[in-house]
């Protein structure tokens, strides 16, 4: 008995040892949870999970609950994006990032199947402090009781705007982040348009004469944005990890040509718009070859080549339109000149011809672009490459900044005829493909300087890939290059059967 009553004792002693050796990470499910008062008497849960002696509470059913967005980024992080401010966990590592600040965390995030268990002091004075709307937190009974905002909209604010500036912010905070996208109304009003917004009983800052004025269009959810001044481009970015978008606006110049001069009576112009003056553009030229292909075909031969084919075409079957080359030899014209010259001869119709180049040498076919903000990424690197012709401009001239995030831009000029380009730029691509029986990639949009300041639709076309071997054989080909040319000429016919007179 006795020996049994101390063997007894060293088993317990033995079980007691045994439990202090396993590792703190040991959980249990405790059946405890918090509760979450939502409006109208609605309530939903978010479980509890003791991990060693941390209490975790699952961030998914919280984020669901009050509207914070979140994903899982490359890595398997989740990142909640909450207005103004960001938290990343990841999965059983230590360190959470709270605002781009490093936390250490006391024990690391739990994922199980749809959960996420994360330390509950952490992420409840998180929520707590960022969470849009109200918030009452009642710890001891693990219940919390949320007034989500009234508005979608939580601030607006501008920069004044004097004669004197040239560019303005408008600064937009959301209660989460939505699409957004810019559209030009006329030369002084602009719409955001927020599709999923709504303003609730947000109260827009009130009008002064140098502030833009704000208006909510509940039709269509676009915010209307009117301007003290004359636009001339504007650009939206946003959003970042947090909630807010920047409207960057800059102003038309009144008086000074050293920028592109912005048409404001275009409105009347196009009402009788009768398309009797189109432009070719045969890319690069002279010192600035374009692209090179592998056995030493200069891309700005294969454009100069293609668009005297489409001017002798458009001679012979739309003779009674005039038709005006930015280049009919081998010179070099800056970026800003071509359009320049477009817009002096009072151009309907503007289409600059290239040939296009990838590194990935397999890459082949078609593709039109006509001139809005990038989209893509590749998009957005064709643009690039077009663009990086103003290395070789000798004159300095003010380009507008595109920076490599997605941004939108608009130009003035041309914002007024994106549909039209659009249009021109599909009527062409598709001429292409059924005449070439090339491979068409498709109408992309991205920021070209070349057709920038064209105050009439403006297309980019890519003939063909010359980085490609076996395509660079067939766009040196004279009947090649004929067939672009004819179906550039189908489309601009096309064109103006559609929109001549149109009002
Ligand atoms: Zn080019």
């Amino acid at each position: 008995m006795l020996i049994n009553a101390r063997r007894y004792c060293t088993q317990i002693a033995l079980f007691i040892l045994i439990l202090m050796m396993i590792p703190k990470t040991v959980f249990s499910q405790n059946g405890d949870v918090w509760t979450i008062h939502l409006p109208g008497n609605q309530t939903t849960t978010a479980p509890i999970r003791t991990v060693g002696d941390v209490s975790c509470v699952d961030a998914l059913s919280f984020a669901d609950a009050l509207g914070v967005d979140y994903h899982r980024d490359a890595l398997g992080r989740y990142v909640f994006s909450f207005p103004d401010a960001r938290a990343i966990f990841a999965p059983d590592a230590t360190f959470a990032e709270l605002n781009g600040n490093v936390v250490q965390l006391p024990i690391a995030p739990l994922k199980t199947d749809s959960r996420l268990f994360v330390p509950g002091t952490i992420w409840i004075d998180y929520i707590n402090r960022y969470t849009p709307g109200l918030v009452a937190l009642h710890r001891s009974p693990h219940a919390l009781s949320f007034n989500p905002p009234t508005s979608d909209l939580l601030s607006l604010t501008a920069d004044p705007i004097r004669s004197s500036t040239d560019s303005a912010h408008v600064e937009l905070l959301l209660t989460r982040p939505m699409s957004a996208s810019l559209a030009l109304i006329d030369s002084t009003r602009l719409a955001l348009r927020i599709p999923n917004a709504d303003p609730g009983d947000f109260t827009f800052p009130a009008y002064t004469s140098d502030k833009p004025e704000f208006a909510w269009d509940h039709q269509r959810s676009q915010l209307i944005i009117r301007l003290p001044q004359k636009l001339y481009a504007a650009r939206l970015t946003g959003p970042g990890d947090d909630c807010r978008y920047t409207l960057t606006l800059a102003f038309a110049e009144e008086e000074n040509g050293t920028k592109w001069d912005v048409q404001t009576a275009l409105a009347a112009d196009k009402r009788k718009w009768n398309i009797d003056t189109v432009v070719i553009d045969a890319g690069h030229g002279g010192k600035d070859p374009g692209a090179v292909g592998k056995s030493g075909t200069y891309e700005k031969d294969l454009a100069l080549a293609t668009a005297l084919k489409v001017q002798t075409e458009m001679r012979k079957r739309l003779p009674g339109i005039n038709v005006v080359m930015t280049r009919d030899d081998d010179t070099f014209i800056p970026l800003y000149e071509r359009t320049r010259i477009a817009n002096r001869a009072n151009g309907k119709l503007f289409v600059s011809i290239h040939f296009n180049s990838a590194r990935d040498r397999r890459a082949h076919g078609l593709e039109t672009y006509f001139l809005a903000p990038a989209r893509t990424e590749r998009a957005m690197e064709i643009a690039k490459k077009e663009n990086e012709v103003i290395q070789f401009e000798e004159q300095m001239h003010d380009y507008p900044e595109l920076g490599d995030e997605a941004f939108i831009l608009l130009s003035m000029a041309q914002a007024q005829f994106g549909k039209e380009s659009e249009d021109l730029a599909s009527l062409v691509l598709d001429g292409m493909q059924t005449r070439t029986q090339q491979k068409s990639r498709g109408v992309d949009q991205a920021g070209f300087y070349v057709l920038m300041g064209a105050s009439m639709p403006a297309i980019l076309v890519e003939g063909g890939f010359i980085s490609n071997a076996k395509e660079e054989k067939l766009v040196r080909s004279r009947e090649y290059q004929e067939k672009v040319a004819e179906s550039i000429v189908d489309a601009i016919e096309e064109f103006v059967t559609k929109y001549q007179g149109d009002s």
